[in-house]
């Protein structure tokens, strides 16, 4: 079935960067989506000249984001929530489920992008739809070439351009695992979930009883459904790999989507829209510092053991626009250049969230190898752990010694044939996680 929806823009008059007046703003955003916007509209609220680079600026955003709602609540973000589930469910097996007891919401994306938008015209930001193809940099300011020939001149560069990391600098080999995931917005005849739950994970398997490949496949590397349900009618469904090195074929996560679906009775009458998801997650930080600062996928921000990144990027966007409203005031400690970004990249990624960051990708490194029965031991052992330890372990909110005590408790909580395989496949990630925090040296 095709999607019936197009892609939509907001229908806003932007105020554009004129080339011809030759101005140095005193930040350039390549990149308009949620972590973009929300810098440049912070930075242009302290009142700094900020222009935001995106070849498409007035398109809503087309991912179908999920988020906690007490991640959008801490951030009075609650206006941009347009569905929200008192509840989630998780369906480790036929016979075993965890509900949890945490309102989990689909984010408004034409409201947070429309509201983000309205803040960086009153402060006037200026905008300017092209892709940026190259930045040079002189010693206090860069040249953002883009490709529709203009040339934007700036003091900082923050590339915001997501899991295309156009300007970023990486030095190490990149060497991510894969989150794959296909997703509908559908109307269905009828769907089999409660709607007061939203369907977190479902790792049932019985759809492919009658499919030994499929089944087999499933078994090694498995997909769990992700699922929203609005109405009795209406319903966003999604067939994700977690994380696998290589990523699981689109084909294949499709073929176990129309499995699991015929299997639940869901009849699909139609599609409003549909998503292919392919999210790098954990491999190496780019260089820090570098001249280029960065936020956001670009910036290594996705959460390595659950390719969620919206409300983590959103919180982080205050950091780094403070950091740039500090270093760039003249009447305080001013910085350029090189100095400017390394302070800017430093309070970004101060050693805590580094540390955190090394344990969520020990987190994925352990989840690649575990197959369905071993993600299935794995999640029954996670959903049983005290909500603060689930909930900020997933929400990045748990640094060091917390993390420390989670792993513990997690291993407690551990049937004692999950305790072997975390033993036994864990061993070689935490040697290197344990490296990595030793020689840790920016
Ligand atoms: C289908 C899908 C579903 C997702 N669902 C969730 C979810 O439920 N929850 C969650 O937390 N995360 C989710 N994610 C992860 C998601 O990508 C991020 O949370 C979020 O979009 C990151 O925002 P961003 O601003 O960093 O990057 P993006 O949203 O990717 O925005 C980058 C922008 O940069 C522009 N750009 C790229 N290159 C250039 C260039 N050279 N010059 C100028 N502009 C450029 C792009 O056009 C785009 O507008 C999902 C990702 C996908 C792909």
């Amino acid at each position: 079935m095709v999607p019936e929806t197009k892609r939509e823009n907001l229908e806003f008059s932007l105020p554009l960067y004129d080339p011809s007046k030759d101005l140095v703003v005193d930040l350039a955003v390549v990149g308009g989506g949620p972590s973009g916007l929300a810098v440049a509209q912070q930075v242009s609220e302290a009142g700094l000249s900020v222009c935001s680079i995106d070849p498409s600026p007035k398109l809503i955003w087309p991912n179908n984001y999920g988020v906690w709602v007490d991640e959008f609540e801490a951030m009075d973000l609650l206006d941009c929530l347009d569905a929200t589930w008192p509840g989630a469910i998780v369906y480790i097996d036929e016979s075993n489920t965890k509900l949890l007891g945490r309102p989990y919401a689909r984010v408004n994306r034409k409201q947070l992008k429309s509201k983000m938008m309205q803040k960086c015209i009153v402060n006037g930001v200026q905008f300017h739809q092209a892709k940026v193809v190259k930045v040079i940099h002189e010693e206090t300011k860069s040249y953002i070439i883009c490709n529709d020939g203009v040339t934007i001149q700036a003091t900082v560069v923050l590339d915001a351009t997501g899991f295309s990391r156009s300007l970023v600098q990486y030095d190490k080999p990149y060497n991510p695992g894969y989150q794959v995931a296909y997703g509908i917005l559908a109307e269905v005849e009828e769907h089999p979930f409660d709607l007061d739950k939203m369907v977190f994970m479902d790792w049932r398997d019985s759809h492919l009883a009658g499919s030994p490949v499929l089944q087999a496949r499933n078994a090694k590397i498995p997909t769990f459904l992700y699922a929203m349900p609005f109405s009795a009618n209406r319903i966003f469904l999604e067939e994700t790999s977690l994380v696998a090195r290589p990523g699981v074929p689109m084909e294949d996560i499709q073929e176990r989507m129309v499995a699991r679906l015929r299997h639940l009775g869901i009849r699909i009458k139609s599609i409003e829209e549909d998503e292919k998801c392919v999210i790098p997650m954990g491999g190496p930080l780019p260089v820090l510092p570098q001249r280029v600062v960065g936020i956001g996928g670009t910036a290594g921000m996705v959460h390595p053991s659950t390719g969620y990144m919206v409300a983590r990027t959103l919180a982080a966007a205050p950091i780094v626009a403070n950091s740039i409203v500090k270093y760039l005031d003249s009447s305080g400690d001013q910085l350029f250049g090189e100095a400017l970004s390394e302070a800017v990249w430093r309070d970004l990624w101060p050693m805590d969230r580094r540390r955190q960051r090394e344990f969520f990708c020990f987190g994925m490194d352990i989840l690649l190898k575990l197959d369905l029965e071993g993600t299935r031991r794995f999640f029954n052992a996670f959903f049983d752990l005290e909500p603060r330890y689930w909930h900020g372990f997933l929400s990045s909110r748990l640094f060091l010694p917390e993390l420390v005590l989670f792993g513990l408790s997690l291993f407690k909580h551990a049937s004692n044939s999950s305790r072997l395989e975390i033993m036994a496949k864990g061993t070689v990630p935490l040697a290197r996680m344990i490296n990595n925090l030793v020689t840790e040296k920016y």
